[in-house]
């Protein structure tokens, strides 16, 4: 594809106007004028009123719970899990898995997220239906087993050896499997220095955990550990010798973020979900400060609840200006960057998650004809203050368009509402 005329987001995440051009899964060309043969890069797009920024990479997800869009709101953590997600999740057969994953890949795509960090059991079908949506996903097996019994042997190792065989790496590493733990308090140390030994002799897979995410967690776990923080316990446990994505990371101590770097731990941020959960803010700044990977997140659509990244991008740009009192924090390049690159490099793409020759071909094309987009006095500032998800027309996954004006090309979004509205009646009738 050849984007001619076009305002795009160059490597030093300026917006400046040119040629892009993508030859199968790359970016080909950039350049201020056309390139010498236009014709030979096939489709061409008119790049008038039109910006293209990197595709938007979430950073941790979970897509299957697509179906409890909106089924627990206005409780605590505990009562949200305990009461309505917990039981929810037990009737959750792998067809219902599938199809809701398919429905949050339809809704990535329509937001501008080519890929996603994404942490579930039932891992067959979700792997499923990642490789049928076009997007991308660096897609966890959450390692749950009995308390206190053995991980290696058990189903659900087996069932990761099976997917990390058959899908990791598919599609030009367009589907990659990580391994993950749920979190420190509903995981014993047994599993969690298995769970890492495990991934240490794969030597593949990255790994995924949710982190010091409450307060009470971090004071429960100094108490079954020895005074040890959640951060401070993983790392004894060895689980950050392997690269790792933390999300939420709230509650954090001076040390706990000193070892976060030395470990070179991405630290997966997820402010919307963090704030409808009352669950607190992500010290971000003392974060970026100490050289810490920092990635964006929406979390779940059952706590967030959508995908749309653009939204949660000026949410964390606003969020950590208001609760600091320092309107200079977080700039619009931090916040892009954390939208983008970081995730990116979180999932081991280190080709991706920007506009640069040779990289991949991920890129979301916006309408900036829109009121709310003029006048244009800096198109980075409008990006994260005026933009709006809705302004998304074009969503490229490694050069193929996955979404464009409404529309998915090869997926049939009928049918997916329809087979999630069948799993909802059906669960819901089980459990009433
Ligand atoms: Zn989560």
């Amino acid at each position: 594809m050849l984007f001619q005329n076009i305002y795009y987001i160059s490597e030093d995440f300026k917006a400046v106007k040119g040629f892009v051009g993508t030859e199968g899964a790359r970016i080909t060309y950039l350049g201020e004028n056309a390139p010498t043969a236009p014709e030979s890069f096939g489709r061409a797009v008119d790049g008038r009123g039109r910006l293209l920024i990197p595709g938007l990479y979430n950073a941790h997800s979970h897509t299957s719970m697509g179906l409890l869009r909106g089924y627990g709101e206005n409780m605590t953590l505990q009562d949200w899990l305990t009461k309505k997600i917990f039981p929810f999740e037990d009737q959750l057969t792998d067809e219902d898995v599938y199809w809701s994953t398919m429905l949050c890949s339809l809704e990535m795509l329509r937001f501008g997220i080519v890929s996603t960090t994404d942490m579930y059991m039932h891992a067959l079908p979700i792997a499923e239906a990642f490789r049928d949506s076009g997007v991308k996903a660096n897609s966890a097996i959450c390692a749950t087993v009995p308390s206190g019994a053995a991980y290696v042997g058990s189903v659900r190792h087996q069932e990761a050896l099976s997917v990390i065989r058959d899908f990791h790496g598919m599609d030009d590493g367009r589907i990659l499997i990580d391994l993950a733990l749920h979190a420190e308090y509903t995981t014993s140390e047994r599993l969690v220095r298995e769970v890492a030994e495990e991934a240490a002799r794969l030597g593949k897979c990255r790994m995924q955990i949710h982190v010091s995410e409450t307060a009470s967690e971090v004071e429960g776990c100094r108490e079954r550990h020895n005074g040890k923080s959640p951060v401070e316990y993983l790392k004894d446990c060895g689980l950050f010798d392997i690269p790792t994505t933390a999300a939420h990371c709230v509650h954090l101590s001076p040390a706990d973020i000193a070892i976060l770097k030395e470990k070179g731990v991405t630290v997966a941020t997820c402010p919307k979900s963090n704030l409808k959960l009352a669950s607190g803010v992500c010290p971000v700044q003392e974060l970026l400060d100490a050289g810490v990977n920092v990635a964006l997140a929406t979390d779940s659509v059952s706590s967030n609840n959508n995908l749309n990244m653009l939204g949660e991008m000026q949410l964390f740009a606003l969020l950590h200006k208001g609760i600091s009192g320092d309107p200079t924090r977080i700039s619009p390049k931090e916040a892009l960057y954390a939208a983008t690159r970081a995730g990116a490099l979180s999932q081991g793409r280190e080709d991706a998650g920007i506009i640069r020759e040779g990289n991949r071909a991920d890129l979301v094309m916006l309408d900036i004809t829109g009121a709310h987009w003029q006048p244009v006095h800096d198109l980075m500032n409008n990006l994260v203050y005026s933009a709006d998800g809705g302004d998304i027309l074009m969503t490229v996954v490694d050069g193929k368009v996955c979404y464009e004006n409404g529309e998915w090309p090869g997926l049939d979004s009928e049918k997916i509402f329809a087979e999630v509205e069948r799993s909802r009646q059906r669960i819901l009738k089980a459990l009433a």
